[in-house]
């Protein structure tokens, strides 16, 4: 159920990386630059850009797997300084983050069953008994036989290999996932079935997801609300709908036009916009997208702040906010 319960808020989340290659003089590399964002508790909101935009960046800080170089961080009324969000003990297991690709993130020597298991053993949870049992309950949750705890991984398929990713990110029943890209690495057919899975857990399970993914199809199937990063900013952030019928921010309508007229006939690795994506060592002074749009002004050497325009509705972007 979606409500207007807070259950995450990012505010102004920064995360920059110093890249040393000497001799040459040391650079940075600004991944997210100033990020602010809320999910409301059973909420799925979309997190959709191209490849570099800093989504991977800004789900690892929702998980508190990495630390922020500045900003803040709230979980149920919890707040962590940006550089603190990680090894939050209790808190850490509340927020679960799945790969794209699990099999990189499933030790391939263990079985299906032990890798459930694991989280469980780690947490101490009840007797091996009682975690035997909540492996095989798991495995039924997510559409598979019990009978693949003794599978290993590198026996299944791309589609069930993603269920075990799932399935292993819930064991210690948390509120709240991080999907990055998580059916980017599989068939248009399987993908189907994985999202309607994860929609299915979300209502079991009263889940909330920050789900990421390049693809518009996808982000558009899944959300509820999208927010749509440039260069490690936000640039819109509306209702799905709202998004996809009347995208208003430049960057947002030309990854819309972008979305091939049959799902899944496109090429399924980036959505097309023209001109290049500036290498974010060197970011554009001002708004990051003048280099590549249609209606770039002197004005837009001012970085545009994210601004409500309408109710729920809000864009970076001068065209917009030059008459508020
Ligand atoms: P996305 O998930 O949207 O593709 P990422 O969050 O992975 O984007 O990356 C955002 C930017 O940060 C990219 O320019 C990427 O090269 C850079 N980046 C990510 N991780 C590191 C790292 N550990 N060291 C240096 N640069 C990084
Ligand atoms: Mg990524």
């Amino acid at each position: 159920m979606r409500s207007d319960d807070t259950i995450l808020e990012l505010r102004n989340i920064r995360k920059s990386y110093t890249l040393r290659r000497w001799p040459a003089p040391a650079e940075t590399l600004r991944a997210v630059d100033g990020v602010s964002l809320s999910v409301r508790r059973g909420e799925t909101l979309g997190v959709v850009g191209e490849s570099g935009c800093g989504k991977s960046t800004v789900g690892q800080i929702a998980s508190l797997m990495l630390p922020a170089t500045a900003g803040s961080l709230t979980f149920k009324g919890v707040t962590l300084p940006a550089g603190r969000v990680t090894n939050r003990g209790r808190l850490r297991t509340q927020i679960q983050y799945v790969f794209q690709d699990p099999y990189s993130s499933l030790n391939p020597r263990f079985t299906i069953g032990r890798l459930l298991e694991d989280p469980l053993a780690i947490q101490r949870a009840g007797g091996r008994r009682e975690r035997r049992q909540q492996v095989e309950l798991m495995l039924e949750r997510i559409g598979l036989d019990p009978s693949f705890a003794k599978r290993y991984p590198h026996e299944l398929s791309g589609g069930q290999r993603q269920r075990i990713g799932i399935a292993r990110a819930l064991m210690l029943e948390p509120e709240f996932l991080v999907l990055d890209e998580p059916v980017s690495a599989l068939d248009v057919s399987v993908q189907a079935q994985i999202l309607n899975l994860l929609k299915e857990l979300q209502q079991e399970l009263a889940l909330t997801y920050l789900f990421i993914s390049h693809d518009l199809n996808v982000v558009h199937y899944v959300s509820d609300r999208v927010a749509v990063m440039y260069l490690g900013r936000i640039v819109e952030l509306a209702d799905v709908h709202a998004l996809y019928a009347e995208p208003l921010h430049p960057y947002t309508q030309a990854l819309v036009a972008s979305i091939p007229a049959e799902p899944g006939s496109g090429p399924r690795e980036a959505p097309v916009v023209e001109g290049e994506l500036p290498d974010a060592r060197r970011l554009p002074e001002g708004c990051a997208f003048r280099t590549r749009c249609p209606y770039a002004h002197e004005r837009c050497g001012r970085t545009p702040e994210l601004i409500e325009i309408r109710p729920g509705r809000q864009v970076a972007c001068h065209l917009w906010t030059a008459f508020q």
